[in-house]
């Protein structure tokens, strides 16, 4: 195991920084930091949480320039991405969770049902310490859209970035620190994958993980030894379906830009697109022409930004080459670019069929393959093939547009738009199937960092339930049914129960003095 991680921009090949590669003892050592600091923070009044996670936020907001610079440095994207996504994407996060912490999380009285003498709440527990490993793509909001809800809800965290962008991690633990937050409820455990194995094998409560599916796959096997509970944000495919009557340059537009952002590394970037035979060569010819002129490199006067790692770019070419090799026309790009700094072109893929890996497997770069279908029958059954279900858009008329959204297999849909569901921190963000389990963003994210509690107090005074259950024949199975009946029954069933159970009054009394004389 290298004792360091070297982290180098994709876009010049410079050294950006050296953090550890931490093992197994170090990795428990934090967690049992994060562990010692946990209670104190958890006693802590929400509106006090809320204080410091405002304050993370105003010092986040402050330092955004240098937030982007480092997530730039380290990824290659462009700064307006890293600030719109990794800043404002992470700071509507914390402003969310300082807002609804108390209102999700705290004391929500319930109905007691029929058991009128008693009073019944819930309340949602802190898990402890939580584990949060993430993905490179957007090395701040990843990280930190658990890690802000984790924190809100009492938990400490002990979080392993990925080692393609742990500079970005650290400064957030910086920032963190600056607004005051206590030392040890929320540490870094910088490292590579074997680092990211050993927090999962250390004492946590709870894992939170964003990233690939096989390694979701691989945690969660992990975690299955001990029960730990998992929540998993996967890759996906995110389809578009484009209909008749939709508003094709909108539609053209908003797609390329969903399909180009951050150089295609979004995990809920579209992968293919479904359209409609008689608009088919109108939208093609628009996406054609709002590609054609997009600038590849790096700085501040282009529009698509590196690929973050070799690995990546390799597999892009791959799946793109091998589209070719079996029929797939490139419209526009279809190939690496020339350094420095690693690129692929922007790429328009027309005659690509449902079996070829572009459509199968996550691509993960700026390849947008449109699909010609005969309607909106075969545009569903086409998105809906695919083993991951993360995003989802779809382009028509309104009202027919959402009358299919329950059609779709995927977690998220948006009608005539495209992947900007990430910057709304009330929507909750997160797939089905094999792009994964559990929530970030929103409600659900605050209640996935922590366990609802059932509490009944019985009010006192009243008639003890107890004396009505035992001895077993006070009651006796008639007047068991009887209540049943009058306690879930309706209408005539209820009151046949009413009467049953008031001819055993007298009985009951009688055995209950006699119980009393023993
Ligand atoms: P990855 O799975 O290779 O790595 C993710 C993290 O897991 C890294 O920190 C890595 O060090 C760690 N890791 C690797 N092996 C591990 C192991 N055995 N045990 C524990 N941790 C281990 O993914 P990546 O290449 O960093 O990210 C790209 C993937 O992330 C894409 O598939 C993308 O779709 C997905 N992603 C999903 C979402 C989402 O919200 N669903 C968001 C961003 C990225």
């Amino acid at each position: 195991m290298l004792p360091e991680i070297e982290v180098r921009s994709p876009a010049t090949g410079d050294l950006v920084g050296t953090v550890p590669n931490l093992d197994a003892a170090a990795v428990d050592a934090l967690v049992a930091r994060a562990r010692a600091a946990q209670p104190a923070w958890s006693r802590l009044p929400f509106g006090e949480r809320a204080r410091l996670l405002r304050r993370y936020r105003e010092r986040l907001v402050a330092r955004a320039d240098e937030v982007a610079e480092l997530s730039v440095r380290e990824t290659g994207k462009l700064a307006p991405e890293a600030l719109f996504v990794d800043v404002l994407g992470t700071a509507g996060v914390a402003r969310w969770c300082a807002r609804r912490a108390r209102a999700v999380l705290g004391r929500r009285r319930v109905p007691s049902g029929f058991l009128l003498h008693k009073r019944c709440y819930v309340v949602r527990e802190p898990y402890g310490v939580i584990g949060v490993i993430s993905a490179w793509n957007w090395p701040v909001l990843n990280g930190m859209r658990a890690v802000l809800p984790a924190i809100a809800a009492g938990n400490s965290v002990v979080m392993k970035p990925s080692e393609v962008a742990p500079l970005s991690a650290l400064l957030q633990r910086e920032i963190a620190t600056e607004a005051g937050w206590p030392e040890d409820i929320f540490l870094i455990a910088t490292g590579a994958g074997d680092t990211g194995r050993a927090l999962v094998a250390s004492a946590l409560d709870k894992i939170s993980f964003t990233g690939g599916v096989e390694t979701g796959r691989r945690i969660a096997q992990q975690a299955a030894q001990r029960l730990l509970p998992v929540s998993l944000e996967l890759g996906g495919s995110d389809a578009a379906i484009v209909l008749r009557g939709a508003d094709l340059a909108r539609a053209a537009s908003t797609i390329v830009t969903g399909t180009f952002y951050n150089a295609g590394q979004n995990c809920t970037s579209l992968e293919r697109v479904y359209v409609e035979a008689s608009i088919y060569d109108e939208f093609l010819a628009r996406v054609v022409e709002a590609t054609g002129p997009l600038r590849v490199g790096a700085g501040d006067a282009v529009d698509i930004g590196c690929i973050t790692t070799a690995a990546q770019l390799t597999k892009i070419e791959e799946q793109v080459n091998d589209a070719v090799a079996q029929g797939a026309r490139v419209l526009v790009g279809g190939r690496r670019l020339p350094g420095p700094g690693r690129h692929f072109a922007p790429t328009v893929l027309v005659d690509v069929r449902q079996e070829m890996d572009i459509i199968q497997l996550e691509t993960f770069g700026p390849v947008l393959p449109v699909v010609k279908v005969r309607d909106a029958a075969e545009a569903l059954r086409l998105a809906n093939d695919s083993s991951f279900g993360l995003g989802s858009s779809i382009w028509g008329p309104k009202r027919l547009a959402e009358r299919l959204v329950p059609e779709v297999r995927a977690g998220m849909t948006l009608v005539n738009d495209a992947v900007l569901n990430a910057l709304v921190p009330a929507l909750p963000f997160g797939g089905i199937g094999e792009s994964g389990t559990g929530r970030v963003h929103g409600d659900d994210g605050l209640r996935e960092m922590s366990w609802a509690r059932s509490v009944m107090v019985d009010r006192g005074g009243g008639a003890r339930e107890a004396a009505l259950l035992y001895p077993v024949d006070r009651l006796g199975r008639a007047g068991a049914l009887a209540a049943v009946r009058l306690l879930a029954g309706r209408g005539r069933v209820r009151l046949a129960g009413l009467g049953q159970l008031l001819r055993h009054v007298p009985r009951l009394l009688r055995r209950g003095s006699q119980g009393g004389e023993q």
